[in-house]
């Protein structure tokens, strides 16, 4: 068995890695670097692929499937609702950054025509590989996948968190005794503060900015921590309007109509009862003037509505905006947390919001990886992957020190086994 790293390199974006058998050759997620312009793993050719398996619907992960549907396609995998969810954020990112993108809409239905969906916790097959789905915590429909062709397997992790979230079950760690992990290292030199203090915190702050009469932005990925936000709200009985925008509600659509991946459907449909829902521009102006929560996409401030409130909001002090997710480096998102400006008008202006994070991951930190990596049997060797390069590095470190065989690889780097 070979497996070539294409990509997350020492770094969180364009996931993808080819994993080749006896005969089959099976591409695990193919994703894009977000920033100013995409970037795209180390290329292969569609004809050099027998089958994609996507773990998550996560632009870093899926957002250059497409490229293999320019011809007659290959072979898809992921969760029903991982499918439904990609179509979403591809649509999206088509339209936001179609121009530096090889491919359009056309090849993106004919990727989801060629597509598998497969049910949470299920199985499928590509060639010799036996593909299994485990719940990852991460986002809704999120995988870990495990492959094995009766000789060898292969667990790669995508994203995964194994802590339970108000709106998702913790992953599943029982990954047997693969020969390979790759696996995540967003947050694996740090650990979380305990979330249930971190809840207490954000819940506090956001009355406080509403009860002084401001307005708090919480931008958002649309899918998963949107709702988590939602629900956290909810479920601590926050008293003042939560209002949600942008495509975080065409998520809820979705998650409504696939419940079986919540942790607490009857929470999350609650947390939809009383938002306020924003779906036009005389809507977003007028909550703007309104003391509310504003939970709105984009996570990192690349398009989407938040970049109308970011402007808006940044320009008075009593107001707020709430980081709650990883920022890439490179962009508004990162820009803002690190050096308090944003861009209004193409300019760049000192926000007079405060600007706060609140550390909400989807990612496991550094305890709860070391624990899970100490019960794994066998001995695998161990790729550390999808994180900045000091995360990588130091969590290879880490595992020689289990006694694991294990390394940060570079973009183009091949492991035999
Ligand atoms: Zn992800
Ligand atoms: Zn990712």
């Amino acid at each position: 068995m070979e497996i070539s790293v294409l990509g997350a390199a020492k770094q969180v974006g364009r996931s993808a890695f080819l994993l080749k058998g006896d005969k089959t050759r099976v591409l695990l997620d193919f994703g894009v670097l977000l920033g100013r312009e995409p970037a795209f793993p180390v290329h292969v050719k569609p004809k050099d692929v027998d089958g994609i398996v996507l773990t998550h619907a996560h632009l870093d992960h899926s957002g250059a499937t497409p490229l293999f549907f320019l011809s007659n396609g290959v072979e898809l995998h992921a969760t029903d609702l991982t499918l439904e969810l990609t179509r979403l954020l591809i649509e999206d990112f088509i339209k936001i950054s179609g121009f530096y993108l090889p491919f359009e809409y056309l090849e993106l239905m004919n990727m989801l025509r060629r597509a598998t969906g497969v049910s949470l916790n299920g199985e499928s097959q590509i060639g010799e590989f036996k593909v299994k789905f485990l719940e990852a915590g991460h986002i809704p429909g999120a995988s870990i996948v495990r492959l094995d062709n009766g000789k060898q397997s292969v667990l790669y992790t995508g994203d995964f968190s194994a802590d339970d979230t108000n709106l998702l079950r913790s992953a599943l760690t029982d990954w047997d005794e693969p020969d390979v992990i790759i696996t995540e290292s967003t947050y694996a030199t740090a650990d979380h503060p305990a979330r249930e203090d971190v809840e207490e915190e954000f819940v506090a702050y956001l009355k406080e900015v509403v009860e002084q009469g401001g307005v708090a932005l919480v931008p958002a990925f649309s899918v998963g921590r949107a709702q988590e936000m939602a629900c956290v709200l909810k479920n601590k009985g926050f008293p003042y309007p939560v209002a949600m925008d942008g495509m975080a509600l065409k998520t809820n659509d979705l998650l409504m109509r696939h419940q079986e991946y919540l942790r607490d459907a009857d929470l999350f449909r609650r947390s939809l009862g009383n938002l306020d829902i924003i779906r036009s521009w005389g809507e977003r102006r007028r909550i703007v003037k309104q003391p509310s929560v504003i939970i709105s996409p984009a996570g990192m401030l690349v398009g989407g509505a938040s970049v109308f409130y970011t402007n808006e909001i940044a320009r008075t002090s009593k107001n707020a905006i709430c980081i709650v997710s990883f920022q890439v480096p490179g962009t508004p998102g990162r820009t803002l947390l690190e050096k308090g400006i944003t861009l209004i008008n193409g300019r760049p202006r000192k926000v007079k919001a405060e600007v706060r994070r609140f550390d909400f991951s989807g990612h496991s930190g550094r305890s709860t990886m070391l624990d899970i990596f100490k019960k794994i049997k066998g001995s695998p060797k161990v790729l550390t992957v999808h994180g900045e390069a000091e995360s990588c590095i130091k969590f290879a470190q880490d595992l020689k020190e289990l006694g694991m065989e294990s390394n940060a690889p570079d973009a183009g780097d091949k492991l035999e086994v």
